[in-house]
């Protein structure tokens, strides 16, 4: 079943005319008629789903869908864990990292105030105890001022050696700060190739397709021409060498602003914002003719490998389509340009 077809018997929660009152009914719905618990996981899941925010999310249901079984609180369990909890989990580090940079900064003002109240106070007292040595003050006094003196150094000295704690303090959550970037980077990096990996290109999908002024964006897909057969002649590793070659061929190829990807195996995506059918398509060209002249050579021995092709499907998004179906589209018309002999690019018809 497609996402945006309401399923049976569904009851209206809410105003049925904004997107997210449709797809909260939706979420809502299903759960009732799948006999699912109305557990926030759940209509997390099924919301993700009618939304389109996570292609993943969409795919595994859609999996299950077809199966033709009533799908499990179990499986749904499953499905959340994989692709929504991590995320959150994400956020959450990510929003203590800052909290505990704030509260770092926060207090090394505070000690900082305190050093400098401190430093006045102890040069005010300084002053006085020469005054008063050069008068006539009685030594009971001028003890008394010495006392405050040695009290008010050991106070400066307390003071530094907490500023230089809080420095380390800073120094150790720099560092980790640095690991959170590490991890999130990771998290969103396709360790073969080091484009951005599937996760990150979806993230964006749903971000161009669901932003409140939707601009129209295109999207190309590529998939490497019969890239089994190369495995197949050259081995697994000359292959993974092509796949970091292809993919740092199409991540030089796009401007700042857009964004390449290793959407899985042998297959790239590419999102152009601000792009129209035309600019893509001419784009999608380009690099597929990149790609066909490159003469690869084996590393170790200098042998030419065989030619390396592309085919690639290309889609516009059109106002209020949701990232899904756009994707949808360029594959489709990569599948065209699969059967029309390959090397070649497609573009979907205007939606
Ligand atoms: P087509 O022109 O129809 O796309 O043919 P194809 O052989 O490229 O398509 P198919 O989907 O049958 O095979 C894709 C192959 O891509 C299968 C696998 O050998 C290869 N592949 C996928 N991921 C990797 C990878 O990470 N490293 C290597 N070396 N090969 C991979
Ligand atoms: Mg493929
Ligand atoms: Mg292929």
């Amino acid at each position: 079943m497609h996402p945006n077809e309401a399923p049976p018997s569904a009851t209206n929660y809410f105003l049925p005319d904004e997107p997210a009152n449709r797809y909260a009914n939706q979420a809502l719905a299903r759960l009732r008629s799948g006999g699912l618990s109305p557990l926030p996981q759940y209509f997390e899941l099924w919301y993700a789903y009618y939304a389109q925010t996570h292609l993943e999310v969409v795919r595994a249901l859609d999996t299950l869908l077809a199966q033709a079984q009533p799908i499990t609180e179990a499986q749904c369990e499953g499905i959340h864990q994989l692709f929504l909890s991590e995320e959150k989990r994400s956020d959450s580090v990510r929003e203590a990292g800052v909290r505990i940079e704030a509260t770092i900064s926060g207090v090394s003002q505070q000690v900082e105030l305190a050093r400098s109240a401190t430093q006045r106070f102890s040069a005010t007292l300084q002053t006085a105890s020469g005054k008063l040595d050069a008068s006539n003050v009685p030594l009971a006094l001028q003890s008394t001022l010495r006392a405050l003196l040695d009290d008010t150094s050991q106070m400066l000295a307390h003071n530094r050696a907490l500023e230089e704690a809080l420095a380390q303090s800073t120094l150790a959550m720099q560092a980790l700060g640095r690991d959170l970037d590490a991890v999130r980077k990771q998290a969103v990096t396709d360790s073969l190739t080091s484009l951005a990996n599937r996760q990150a290109f979806d993230t964006e999908l749903a971000r161009l397709s669901n932003a409140p002024a939707q601009a129209r964006f295109s999207l190309v897909m590529f998939d490497i021409d019969h890239f089994k057969g190369f495995n197949d002649t050259y081995g697994h590793p000359v292959g993974d060498e092509v796949l970091r070659l292809v993919a740092r061929t199409l991540g030089q190829g796009v401007r700042a602003g857009d964004l390449a990807a290793r959407y899985g195996g042998e297959e790239f995506a590419i999102l152009l914002p601000d792009t129209d059918l035309h600019s893509a398509t001419m784009l999608a060209n380009a690099l597929r003719a990149r790609v066909e002249s490159m003469s690869l050579v084996r590393r170790k021995n200098g042998d030419k490998l065989g030619r390396l092709t592309l085919s690639g499907g290309v889609a516009q998004s059109a106002l209020g389509e949701i990232g899904g179906n756009v994707l949808a589209r360029a594959d489709a018309a990569l599948y065209v340009a699969k059967n029309s002999g390959r090397n070649r690019i497609e573009a979907s018809a205007v939606a």
